[in-house]
């Protein structure tokens, strides 16, 4: 793969790694492939890269894919990217913080395809911030912290279910797609890592009447994850109204599916009107 290793030769830059950026980067060429086999990035997408550090996916990227936008906070990177990715004339760097950037304004002649090994400390915030974006993105493929994979992609009854599988379950087909050891990153992270992909459904399978209410009713539903259903709901509904609904309110948050969260807000919708 020509990115690490022609950076490696070319560069005149050194870089020492910033702890609060959450910067691990990428190491192993073999990782870097298969992530951009799993993108399969093509001439004519709309791509972004979050956090592209010292370019070790950015390069494969450009070779399929010559327009891209890079969102990249650190701002001693930016010489490292410009040495190595100024020769290509759609290649844009936003330094700013990807939890404050507007991905609308690069949405405007298609959907977005958005990438990112992404820092472990910042990951569900910006994933949240880009879910505000869904009806503006194609995919996202992400290198999150292991655990994190798994609790997006975790199903009711799964160990790892949670607020964050529902929230972005609610939005997004995911597939948990390969991990990734510490030893493919420098320096190496604590924790395992993997791949995952995130598809924004072109139609919603359950849709809330109001987003509001179903977000709030999964909070409160989570923030108690040891009370029973008809616990955590006082907060919301009557004891009548908990008594009509159709799922089994003596199960713990854990083991009611996105389907029902859904109709449970819906319920709640109806009964404020
Ligand atoms: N893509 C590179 C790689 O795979 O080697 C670097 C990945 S490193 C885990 C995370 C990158 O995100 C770093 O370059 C870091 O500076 C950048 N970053 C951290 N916080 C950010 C933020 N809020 N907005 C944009 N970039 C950020």
């Amino acid at each position: 793969m020509a990115s690490h290793s022609s950076f490696e030769r070319n560069s005149a830059f050194t870089h020492q790694a910033k702890k609060r950026f959450g910067q691990n980067f990428l190491n192993n060429p073999d990782i870097i492939e298969r992530i951009v086999r799993s993108i399969a990035p093509t001439s004519e997408d709309n791509l972004v890269e979050i956090g592209p550090g010292q370019g070790a996916i950015t390069a494969p990227l450009l070779s399929h894919c010559p327009k891209l936008n890079v969102i990249e906070i650190d701002k001693h990177l930016i010489p490292i990217l410009l040495a190595q990715f100024a020769k290509y004339d759609h290649f844009t760097i936003h330094q700013v913080d990807a939890l404050k950037f507007d991905f609308d304004t690069l949405a405007h002649e298609k959907p977005l395809r958005i990438v990112g090994n992404l820092p472990y400390n910042i990951s569900t915030p910006i994933i949240f911030h880009l879910l505000s974006f869904q009806d503006k993105i194609f995919d996202m493929h992400f290198m999150l912290q292991k655990e994190v994979v798994e609790r997006i992609a975790a199903t009711a009854g799964e160990k790892s279910y949670g607020r964050l599988s529902v929230m972005v379950q609610y939005y997004c087909q995911v597939e948990n797609l390969f991990g990734v050891p510490p030893e493919s990153f420098t320096p190496q992270p604590k924790v395992d890592s993997a791949i995952v992909r995130l598809t924004p459904f072109k139609t919603l399978p359950f849709v809330a009447k109001d987003y509001g209410i179903f977000k709030k009713l999964v909070n409160i539903a989570f923030q108690q994850r040891r009370k029973t259903l008809r616990n955590s709901l006082k907060q919301l509904l009557s004891k009548d109204q908990i008594d009509t609904l159709p799922v089994d309110t003596s199960l713990r948050p854990e083991n009611i599916t996105l389907e029902e969260y859904v109709n449970i807000s819906n319920l709640i919708s109806n009964s404020e009107q």
